[in-house]
C-alpha cells in the first residue's frame, strides 16, 4: 500500500516539468506551486493542478516554506519533491514538513543540516579519515585564520561556509592580498547566504570535478551510479556535463565511486545525492561536498544506467528497499549534457530577456530536452538563467559529442540570445574531443571559443539560401524570420 498518494512540487522551470512526468508514468497525481511569472509555464500546463503562490518577490513566493505548506493542505498532496535549489536543502523546512507530516522526498533535515554547512561537512569528513584539501576553519580560531592560512601556502581558496552556486569563493595567489580577499569573501558570504563565516584551503591547480550519484534507501542499502564528469565550468558554475568520465581508469573510477558509497553510509545517508570531488592533477582526489538533492546534470546518470532517479527517490521516500544490486548498475555508452542558457557569451554572458518565439527541439534517437518553456512565455530576470537542458547519449563519447553537436545545430530558440552557439564551440574543440579536461578549460580556450565573424553579405546570402531551400517554412508565423532557423547553426 502506498504512503505518497498526492505530489506538491516545490519547484518552477525544467526541473519541475521533468518531475512531473515520472509522477504521470507512476499514476501518481502531480500539483504545482507557481507564482504570476511563471503561470504561462510548461510545469503549469503539464500538472493535474496548479495553485498559485505569492511572495514580495518571484524568489521569494518559492522559498516561502508557509506557502509550500499551505498548498499541500489545500491540495491534500501529502508529500513534496523539492527539485534542486530553492528550498530543497533547507533542513528547518524539512523539520516543518515533518511535523505537518508531509513526506519530504529527500533524505532527513539531520542529514541535510550535516551536509549543507561546508565546514559542519568538511569537520564529519575529518573525523572519519576521509580525504580533504588541507584547510583552516576561521571560527576556530578567528584571530589567527589569515595567520594559519598562510601556512597552508599559496595558491589559497577562501570559501563561504553557506556558499553555493561558486558564490563566496575567492583564489588567492599573493599572500599580501589575503586580509582583503577575506573580507571580500566575507561580505560576498553575507550578501549571498547572510551567512558571512568562513573557511580557507589549499587551491588545487588544473583540478577536474569528479561526483559521484549514490541512491540509498532507509533501510541503509546504498549503492552508486557511477560518475559524472563537471570540469567544464565558468565561474565555478557548470556549463557541460558528462558521464562516464572521458580519462579515469577502472581503478580510480571503483575507488572514488567506493569512496562515496562510504561516505554517505557513514552519514546514514538516505535517497538520492551526490558526492563532489576534485581530482587533482596527480590523480589523488578530495571531498568538496555533499548535496543532498537532486542536481541539474543527474540525466547524464539516467542515460547510461537507464535509471529514473526520480522514480527512485520517490520509491525509497515510500519506505522501499532499493531493487537493485550494485552489480546490476552497469555502464551503458555515454551521455554529455548542455546547459542552454539566456546569455549572451559574446557579451561577457549578460543575461538576455525577450519572448519566446520559436521553440523546437532537436529530435531522434539518444537526444533528451528538458525543458519548462513554451512558446510564447516571456523570460525575464526574475529567476535563473537555465533555459533548458540538451542532453544525449550514445554508445561512445563520440558519438554522444557528435549527436549534441547536430542537436544543438537543430535546437530552435529564437526571440533572445542564447549559449547554444557557444556550446557548440566548445564540443569542437580538439582538447574538448580528446577528453582533456581541468576547470579552467573555457578559460584556457577562451580565444579559440570566440565566434567566427560573418558579414553582412554573407549573412544576407545565406539568409536568401535558406529561405529558397526550405519553401514550407515560409508556412510558420508571419512575424518569425524562418529562415534564420534554417541556419541554426550560426546563431540563435
Ligand atoms: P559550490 O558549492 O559553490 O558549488 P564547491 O565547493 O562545490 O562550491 O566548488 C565549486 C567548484 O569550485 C568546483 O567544481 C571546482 O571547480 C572549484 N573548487 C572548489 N574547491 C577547490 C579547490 N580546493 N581547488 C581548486 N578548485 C576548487
Amino acid at each position: 500500500m502506498a504512503q505518497i498518494k498526492k505530489v506538491l512540487i516545490a519547484n518552477r522551470g525544467e526541473i519541475a516539468v521533468r518531475i512531473i512526468r515520472t509522477l504521470k508514468e507512476m499514476n501518481i497525481p502531480s500539483v504545482l506551486i507557481y507564482h504570476a511569472e511563471d503561470s504561462f509555464s510548461q510545469g503549469a500546463r503539464e500538472a493535474d493542478e496548479s495553485i498559485e503562490i505569492f511572495g514580495e518577490t518571484p524568489v521569494a513566493a518559492y522559498i516561502d516554506p508557509q506557502n509550500i505548506i499551505n498548498a499541500c493542505h489545500k491540495s491534500g498532496a501529502n508529500a513534496v519533491h523539492p527539485g534542486y535549489g530553492f528550498l530543497s536543502e533547507n533542513s528547518a523546512f524539512v523539520s516543518q514538513l515533518e511535523e505537518e507530516e508531509i513526506i519530504f522526498i529527500g533524505p532527513t533535515a539531520k542529514i541535510i543540516k550535516l551536509m549543507g554547512d561546508k565546514i559542519s561537512a568538511r569537520s564529519f569528513m575529518i573525523k572519519h579519515q576521509f580525504p580533504i584539501v588541507p584547510s583552516v576553519v576561521e571560527e576556530d580560531d578567528p584571530a589567527s585564520f589569515a595567520e594559519r592560512a598562510r601556512k597552508i601556502g599559496v595558491p589559497l581558496l577562501i570559501k563561504a561556509a553557506a556558499g553555493g552556486g561558486g558564490k563566496g569563493m575567492r583564489i588567492v595567489r599573493d599572500p599580501a592580498e589575503l586580509d582583503s580577499q577575506i573580507e571580500q569573501a566575507r561580505s560576498e558570504g553575507q550578501r549571498y547566504f547572510g551567512d558571512g563565516r568562513l573557511f580557507c584551503e589549499r587551491y588545487i591547480e588544473r583540478p577536474r570535478h569528479i561526483e559521484v550519484q549514490i541512491l540509498a534507501d532507509q533501510q541503509g542499502n546504498c549503492l552508486h551510479l557511477w560518475e559524472r564528469e563537471c570540469s567544464i565550468q565558468r565561474r565555478f558554475q557548470k556549463v557541460i556535463e558528462e558521464a562516464p568520465s572521458p580519462t579515469l581508469s577502472d581503478t580510480q573510477r571503483s575507488e572514488i565511486c567506493q569512496t562515496a558509497v562510504q561516505m554517505a553510509q557513514k552519514a546514514g545517508y538516505s535517497n538520492a545525492g551526490t558526492v563532489e570531488f576534485i581530482l587533482a592533477q596527480d590523480g589523488s582526489f578530495y571531498f568538496l561536498e555533499m548535496n543532498t538533492r537532486l542536481q541539474v546534470e543527474h540525466p547524464v546518470t539516467e542515460f547510461i544506467t537507464g535509471i529514473d532517479l526520480v522514480a527512485e527517490q520517490i520509491r525509497v521516500a515510500n519506505g522501499e528497499a532499493l531493487a537493485k544490486t550494485q552489480a546490476e548498475i552497469q555502464i551503458n555508452g555515454h551521455a554529455i549534457e548542455c546547459r542552454i542558457n539566456a546569455e549572451d557569451p559574446d557579451q561577457n554572458f549578460m543575461p538576455s530577456l525577450g519572448p519566446i518565439l520559436k521553440l523546437r527541439a532537436a529530435q531522434g534517437a539518444g537526444i533528451r530536452f528538458d525543458t519548462g518553456l513554451r512558446e510564447g512565455q516571456k523570460v525575464g530576470s526574475a529567476f535563473d538563467p537555465m533555459l533548458g537542458k540538451l542532453i544525449t547519449h550514445g554508445s561512445n563519447r563520440d558519438q554522444a559529442r557528435r549527436r549534441a553537436l547536430r542537436a544543438l545545430r537543430e535546437t530552435v530558440l529564437m526571440g533572445l540570445t542564447t549559449n547554444i552557439n557557444f556550446l557548440q564551440r566548445i564540443l569542437e574543440l580538439d582538447a574538448f574531443i580528446e577528453g582533456d579536461l581541468h576547470t579552467h578549460f573555457l578559460e584556457e580556450f577562451s580565444a579559440q571559443l570566440e565566434p567566427n565573424e560573418i558579414d553582412e553579405e554573407t549573412l544576407k546570402l545565406l539568409l536568401a539560401a535558406a529561405a529558397s531551400m526550405d519553401p514550407q517554412q515560409q508556412s510558420g508565423g508571419a512575424e518569425i524570420p524562418e529562415p534564420y532557423a534554417s541556419i541554426g547553426s550560426w546563431r540563435n
